[in-house]
């Protein structure tokens, strides 16, 4: 199965905000291939990879980052500028921490497609939704103090409208089947067992001299455990 990506247009890494990330993010380059691991190096919150290949970039996983109100808000409105340039979005599973963030992505101009196995598209449906809820409760709690205090008035990271622009992008992909996500970058999903849907990414490039073959494991199952 062979579909046609369309390149985003916009800003690219390189010129993009870079202070949420400092402390953060870490990177590792192999021939031909770069990869940034932007969120979940030293803390278990906002999952994002970007890995970036002559063939264009893939971002592995995109969650929201949950922390102090200001330093989650900076971060994650400096994240989606970060990957304006991805051809695809590949999603391990429905949790917030691993998937929250794509509506803003989706509310930046980003139009996917945003690849997961068909349970997962089912549980991200109702936990986007219910984020976007939360995301407005706690725009209209922080005006109703910003309007007595003369504070500037702020915006939920993105609303219901965002959440339904970002599940009409999901592309079902069971388990076991390679599916390309440009003529050079195959996706392999594999049973992660951590929750419904849940999966180990699996990427076969071939972008640089050599094919090569990189898995995200992702959250994964407890031994012994169906799930
Ligand atoms: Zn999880």
């Amino acid at each position: 199965m062979r579909r046609e990506r369309q390149q985003q247009s916009g800003v690219h890494l390189g010129d993009a905000p870079r202070r949420a990330f400092d402390r953060l993010e870490q990177r590792s380059k192999l021939d031909g291939l770069d990869v940034q691991f932007i969120g979940a190096a030293q803390t278990v919150a906002g999952s994002m990879n970007l890995v970036r290949t002559g063939a264009g970039s893939v971002l592995s996983d995109c969650g929201l980052f949950q922390g102090r109100r200001r330093e989650a808000c900076e971060r994650n409105r400096d994240l989606r500028l970060l990957v304006m340039d991805v051809v695809a979005i590949v999603l391990s599973h429905a949790h917030i921490n691993h998937s929250g963030a794509l509506p803003m992505l989706v509310r930046a101009g980003n139009r996917g497609p945003i690849d997961a196995t068909p349970a997962t598209r089912d549980l991200a449906t109702a936990m986007l939704q219910d984020a976007a809820l939360i995301q407005e409760q706690d725009a209209r709690h922080l005006n109703r103090h910003a309007e007595r205090e003369g504070f500037d008035l702020v915006e939920p990271l993105y609303d219901e409208a965002d959440v339904l622009r970002t599940l009409g992008m999901f592309h079902s992909v069971p388990y076991g089947l390679k599916s390309y996500l440009t003529p050079k970058i195959a996706l392999t999903f594999r049973d992660a067992g951590h929750v419904l849907g849940s999966a180990i990414t699996v990427l076969d490039l071939k972008a640089g001299p050599d094919p090569r073959r990189l898995a995200f494991t992702g959250d994964l199952r407890r031994r012994d455990m169906p799930i």
